[in-house]
């Protein structure tokens, strides 16, 4: 079991009204027929996913998207009777279990459906949602042929029902759009060749729904973009309305103290005191999340940015202040003018990866 921590001043505060805004926004660049799907995968990208999936379908989600058969579950559990569409691949020993549970899984290979014996044990059919790699390279079917055949060989079972079919963009986020547009038409193709249309053809993630036209599309899977994230810093300035993080990552002075020249701080006393200055103790470090690599990083008090000094430990780590402040003073690790795309840009990465990488030992405070 993991541990959360409410007894420590380290905590992240998730603004319910962001979430609500950038889904309301963004359905109304949607045509009425297209649903939004929220993706909620990976504790969705670190906001806790049973509260956001709470928050997006009070805000007009039709649905969520996972990438394992237990995200799917765990919102089943929880009550939740919308659709969910698992993108990642389930072992087909567990099809009859996301049958039984109404998840739509993801099929991508017609030996997954041959091994799949009948689905009798399962009062429902499986819905599938066929995967098209039409240049991501990752997950799909990969020719004509093998979704023709896919789909032979689902028409002829009673207990599979070809619910949907999908692909994925490599691209989506560049403003440069010729592999798009390649990765687009390939996908409408085979649409166009199926025998007959499913009820959800989708194709879109954020930047896809963030910046193409989705009209002959059914579905949108909005992820990053429903958290108030930009999908890239690339396309920041193209986005059709301004997106609110929902995130903000917080904790607390707890020892504030005045070095002199020479003094050293942290593992390797790699940093080292070149005059008298004012630093402060902060009690959260790489097991919450905050990474190694945030040395050298910045974090800011009511605005002002404060840099991260020496190794940043397990537990703590150190920034100078520009002057003695009182112990308790709040301190914001990722958010204002220190955001997401702020620290991803420091340490190599992209934003989704700050978000993810918080740890359960940071407890989520949800406000309005
Ligand atoms: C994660 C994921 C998404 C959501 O992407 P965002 O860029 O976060 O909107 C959509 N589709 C698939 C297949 C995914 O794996």
């Amino acid at each position: 079991m993991a541990v959360t921590g409410w007894h420590r001043p380290t905590w992240v505060e998730i603004d319910r009204s962001a979430i609500t805004s950038n889904i309301k926004q963004e359905q109304s660049h949607l045509p009425d027929h297209v649903a939004l799907l929220a993706v909620v995968k990976a504790d969705a990208y670190g906001h806790g996913m049973l509260e956001v999936a709470k928050i997006a379908k009070e805000a007009g989600a039709q649905g969520f998207c996972v990438a394992i058969l237990d995200e799917a579950l765990a919102l089943r559990e929880a009550g939740f009777e919308d659709f969910i569409l698992v993108m990642g691949a389930v072992p087909v020993e567990f099809a009859a279990l996301a049958a039984q549970n109404n998840i739509a899984l993801t099929l991508f290979d017609v030996e997954w459906l041959t091994e799949l014996s009948t689905m009798k044990t399962a009062e429902l059919p499986l819905h599938v949602h066929l995967k098209v790699d039409t240049g991501m390279g990752r997950l799909g079917l990969r020719s004509m042929e093998a979704v023709k055949e896919i789909e032979a060989a689902i028409a002829k079972r009673d207990d599979v029902v070809m619910e949907g079919i999908f692909t994925h963009f490599a691209t989506a986020d560049q403003q440069e759009t010729s592999y798009f547009e390649q990765q687009l038409a390939c996908f409408r193709e085979v649409v166009d060749s199926l025998q007959e249309r499913p009820a959800m053809v989708h194709c879109a993630n954020s930047a896809t729904a963030l910046l193409h036209e989705q009209g002959d599309f059914d579905a949108v899977r909005f992820g990053i973009s429903m958290y108030g994230l930009t999908p890239s810093p690339e396309i920041l300035p193209i986005l059709p309305f301004k997106l609110q993080p929902a995130l903000a990552f917080y904790t607390e002075m707890v020892q504030v103290k005045e070095l002199q020249p020479g003094d050293h701080v942290s593992y390797g006393a790699t940093y080292e005191a070149t005059a008298q200055e004012w630093v402060a103790t902060l009690p959260v470090g790489y097991a919450d999340g905050f990474i190694r690599a945030y040395s050298g990083f910045h974090v800011s008090v009511d605005g002002i940015l404060m840099p991260v000094i020496g190794r940043v430990c397990m537990d703590q780590c150190i920034i100078q202040l520009p002057q003695k402040y009182p112990v308790g003073t709040k301190v914001t690790l990722i958010g204002g003018p220190n955001s997401a795309d702020e620290a991803a840009q420091h340490v190599g990465t992209i934003n989704y990866e700050i978000t993810c990488l918080l740890s359960e030992r940071v407890p989520k405070k949800y406000i309005h």
